[in-house]
């Protein structure tokens, strides 16, 4: 039975955990589950359920028994039936005696008579059940019951979709889901990379030492030209982060620390594969365990690298990459697909990404959202993705498609080829002014920050840059960057915008936001902690410095407007102008000539708004950060997927907020804009220009369509609507309003 003390069970239970989160593939996960489960509680049958559409109750792993055949049985029938139907523990010492009980005949399972089975339940939904049998005729302990129970609140978590797992036949049209990468559908067929795993070299003997360090050496350098290859490919299609990205992975070759400890396990007897891969996996290992999450994500730059080495150990190299065969689209798809992956597939063979592992904030997130492909990335558990067939990708929904049929296929094939066309569409706006049907004239900008995306942004006819997140090009780096450097970042933005506001933020570092060289470590509550201004009032010396490299930059233009993030007091208003009054003493003592910028604030707390009437002398404009507004406001992490579905940003709570912003902002004289996701959402939008809102800052992605949308409104009548959706209790009601109102008065798409 399970093991004595209640730490030795957490232990196991932490332990079977761990194992299920790192198998190797879907159908490993669930039979590890039923397998260690009997080994813990030493008993003879272990069952795990999933559910089907249909409402089955389908076994997808068994140990103990041997069923003839797929078993599946409606959820109205059966003890599993009961489990789930009831979301509730069944802990009995009779099976065959219970009412519910239900004879399945491909499992021959009435010598058995104890049973214990416990829902799976995941996001508040019964997604299948788990169940212990045995000969026995006494119940499960109380000590079992709650281990199981306990173990299957953490598997629901973490085990795959089990709609995909039945034994037997294949389904169709499943849905595995992952998180969105960078939007987009993709069609195309797969194409594994990184399948050379260092993690399963083989051991062996070094028996000749010198041999084995000249082969080292002779593998590095091959490895860092084939790197510098790959980076000349993207050269041109990508901006200096991507490349950075590049040149660390050829520091990390370089680094000495690397080249030691692979010649200190050479000495110590290792042939050069098992070397390498105790070398590998001891840095791999020293990024995991620090306490910052960017740092922690660097370890897949360094497992990768671990790969590319074995490949070029092995001389296998990618056949088709080499060969230049590509006919059709691709969909990477790989544990850990890198920027030296995507670079290998000519951008247009690209379709789609699909990495296991990865974020959001991950590179290879990064540089797919900059080239415009779909991917999704950090899956709970690897995915079992067929080999031969044509897959799916709709990263809108960050979900892969498997064993699609025909009609879905066809569906899939009309959204892509209504996004291209879209797309092509769009473009006749690109020279037309953001103008709404009544005349009011609105300034649409770009959000930018990664450089490369600043050319989509012209190329789709920006009146500005609305939102320069300065913070992306300090977080690509491996330490600050010198002023020197800072002045030609902003440069290139000036200089693709000339004549054209550019409205620049301070340095917004924390929270969700890691800096890799400058940790911020201990905070339980990071989002409320040391980030935005807070950081950079308490840093000067970087506030002096960046402020002294925007305004050179701007070189005396007048378009400099300065944004402040997360700013909650008057007080850090008032220090803010001190310093920029330093600066500025110091630029006209050294005859830098240039003009003044304009200043203003995020509004991405409730205190903001409540101060606004206060700082009107201070400030210039306001911006709404609807993005961080709607996560103080609801009190949800943007960034938490556990609670994601919860974060709709026209909560009315969010919309009211809205209204008291716009009000106080006219009231005050003070020019607003909104440059949060809000600003291209579908519903928020025409509310935001029925409040008043006549400047908005965009992903480069959305500005036409935006456009589009503004060019098709009234704003007399989106007035009326405002009044009408602040009525309203929920976010479903209000998108249904809005949804409504939009359908019935486009008058004009023209
Ligand atoms: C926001 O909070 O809405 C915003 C635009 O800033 P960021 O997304 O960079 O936090
Ligand atoms: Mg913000």
């Amino acid at each position: 039975m399970t093991p004595g003390s209640s730490s030795d069970r957490i232990h196991v239970l932490h332990q079977i955990v761990h194992k299920v989160a790192s198998a190797s593939s879907a159908s490993a996960a669930v039979n590890l589950i039923v397998d260690e489960i009997c080994a813990t509680l030493a008993v003879q049958v272990c069952n795990l359920y999933g559910l089907d559409s249909n409402k089955n109750a389908v076994l997808v792993a068994c140990h103990g028994l041997q069923p003839s055949a797929e078993v599946a049985f409606s959820v109205n029938k059966g003890l599993i039936g009961h489990v789930i139907r009831n979301c509730v523990t069944l802990n009995i010492d009779d099976a065959p005696a219970h009412p519910d009980f239900l004879e399945v005949p491909e499992i021959r399972e009435k010598h058995l008579h104890s049973f214990c089975g416990v829902p799976l339940v995941r996001n508040g939904i019964v997604i299948g059940a788990l169940a212990v049998q045995s000969s026995s005729a006494t119940a499960f302990s109380g000590d079992d019951e709650a281990f199981l129970f306990t173990l299957a609140c953490q598997l629901a978590l973490l085990i795959p979709e089990l709609e995909q797992l039945p034994q037997g036949k294949v389904r169709k049209n499943i849905c595995i889901h992952g998180l969105k990468g960078a939007p987009g559908i993709g069609i195309g067929i797969p194409y594994f990379c990184d399948q050379l795993q260092l993690s399963s070299a083989p051991d062996g003997v070094c028996d000749d030492l010198e041999a084995g360090i000249a082969q080292w050496q002779k593998i590095r350098a091959a490895t860092a030209l084939a790197i510098e290859n790959d980076q000349k490919k993207l050269r041109g299609q990508v901006g200096d982060d991507i490349n950075s990205v590049f040149e660390a992975y050829k520091l990390l070759l370089q680094d000495q620390a690397l080249n030691s400890k692979v010649e200190l396990e050479l000495s110590a007897g290792h042939w050069l594969p098992k070397a390498l891969q105790l070398s590998i996996s001891y840095f791999a290992d020293l990024f995991r365990q620090m306490p910052d999450s960017y740092l922690q994500q660097r370890a897949e730059d360094i497992l990768f690298l671990g790969n590319k080495l074995y490949e070029h150990l092995l001389g296998n190299q990618n056949q088709q990459a080499s060969a230049g065969q590509w006919t059709e689209p691709v969909i990477l798809v790989g544990r850990h697909v890198s920027v030296s992956d995507i670079a290998t597939v000519p951008t247009q063979f690209l379709a789609g990404i699909i990495s296991f592992e990865g974020s959001s904030l991950s590179h290879t997130a990064i540089l797919a959202s900059a080239l415009g492909i779909p991917a999704i990335v950090g899956f709970a558990t690897v995915p079992e993705i067929p080999a031969e067939e044509r897959l799916i990708i709709d990263a809108d929904h960050g979900q892969v498609i498997v064993h699609a049929d025909a009609t879905m296929h066809t569906e899939y094939k009309q959204l892509f080829d209504l996004q291209q066309a879209h797309q092509s569409e769009l473009m006749q706006y690109r020279d037309l002014p953001a103008r709404t049907v009544d005349g009011e004239s609105i300034n649409l900008f770009v959000n930018t920050g990664l450089l490369a995306d600043i050319s989509p942004g012209v190329k789709y006819g920006a009146d500005g840059v609305g939102l320069y997140r300065t913070e992306i090009p300090f977080m690509v780096r491996d330490s600050f960057p010198s002023e020197k450097e800072q002045i030609e970042e902003y440069r290139k933005v000036f200089s693709a915008y000339t004549g054209k506001p550019i409205f620049m933020r301070t340095l917004d570092i924390g929270g969700d936001k890691p800096l890799p060289y400058f940790p911020i470590d201990n905070e339980s509550n990071p989002v409320l902690g040391w980030r935005g201004i807070r950081f950079s009032l308490d840093n000067m010396q970087l506030m002096v410095t960046q402020l002294r490299a925007m305004i050179i930059a701007s070189e005396n233009s007048n378009n400099l407007h300065i944004t402040l993030p997360m700013v909650i007091s008057t007080g850090e208003l008032d220090a803010f102008h001190h310093i920029l009054r330093t600066v500025s003493g110091q630029l006209e003592s050294e005859k830098i000539q240039f003009q003044k910028p304009k200043v203003g604030i995020m509004i991405e707390t409730p205190a903001a708004i409540s101060q606004l009437a206060f700082w009107r002398k201070k400030i210039d404009f306001a911006s709404i950060g609807s993005n961080d507004l709607s996560q103080y406001v609801l009190a949800i992490d943007r960034n938490n997927t556990r609670v994601a579905a919860r974060y709709d940003p026209v909560h009315p709570a969010i919309v009211h907020e809205l209204i008291r912003i716009t009000t106080i902002s006219r009231s005050i004289d003070l020019p607003l804009s909104v440059c949060g996701e809000l600003a291209s959402d579908d519903t928020a939008l025409p509310l935001l220009l029925g409040m008043g809102v006549r400047q908005f800052s965009v992903s480069a992605a959305k500005l036409l369509h935006t456009k589009q949308l503004i060019r098709s409104v009234n704003t007399k009548k989106l007035e009326m609507l405002v009044d009408s959706a602040s009525r309203l209790d929920s976010a479903d009601a209000i998108r249904a309003l809005v949804g409504k109102f939009m359908e019935s008065n486009i008058p004009d798409h023209s």
